[in-house]
């Protein structure tokens, strides 16, 4: 049958390689942990609006530019941004696509994040620092959702309006900061950690 299919939604999934990373994953997790202890407006930001969770969003949303570790993870992260940008077809002449926000993520069980964009930001990611077992993944919507209006339901094993990209520790997920997403609840006894990190050309 001729048909096209038109629009497609592009999400990177990959993982840091090479020699070192393993290193860098542990000074990064203790770092995320030693955040959390210090970072007493964040503690009180993610009582109010991260249940069961601590975020750094709130309070400090640049650690690239505070910390040296950080600082490598954004290096590692850099190439991986610029390559995805050129996938899409992003025309940078003149700019440069540059990491602006950089914060930590800390989901104890029953954590949850809901639905949401990145908005004012290009290319958004994440960097998963502890996935321990039943860890939840990433959760990406059909950006058509909203235009389904009166479209019948689908049969069963037909591509879903939501799918789910595994969070694996040293993985790195990158998608255009529009499109929605959301943390289901985390269902791992032990903490789920993640960077989560904006680019913007602007
Ligand atoms: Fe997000």
């Amino acid at each position: 049958m001729a048909t096209q299919v038109l629009f497609p939604t592009l999400v990177y999934s990959g993982r840091l390689r090479g020699r070192g990373w393993q290193a860098l994953n542990s000074r990064l997790l203790r770092e995320c942990r030693q955040l959390r202890a210090d970072d007493a407006a964040g503690r009180r930001w993610s009582a109010r609006n991260y249940i069961g969770g601590y975020t750094s969003y709130g309070s400090v949303n640049r650690m690239h530019r505070l910390s040296p570790t950080f600082a490598s993870l954004a290096r590692a992260l850099d190439g991986r941004v610029g390559r995805f940008a050129r996938t899409l077809a992003f025309d940078l002449t003149g700019r440069a696509l540059a990491m602006t926000d950089c914060w930590v993520n800390i989901m104890g069980r029953g954590a949850v994040h809901g639905a949401h964009l990145h908005p004012l930001s290009t290319i958004s990611g994440t960097y998963y620092v502890a996935t321990p077992p039943r860890s939840a993944g990433l959760k990406f919507e059909d950006p058509r959702l909203e235009r389904y209006m009166a479209a019948p339901p689908r049969l069963a094993g037909a591509r879903s309006p939501w799918v789910l990209v595994a969070a694996r520790t040293g993985g790195v997920v990158l998608f255009e900061s529009w499109l929605r997403h959301e943390v289901p609840a985390n269902e791992s006894a032990a903490e789920r950690v993640s960077i989560s990190f904006n680019y913007s050309w602007f």
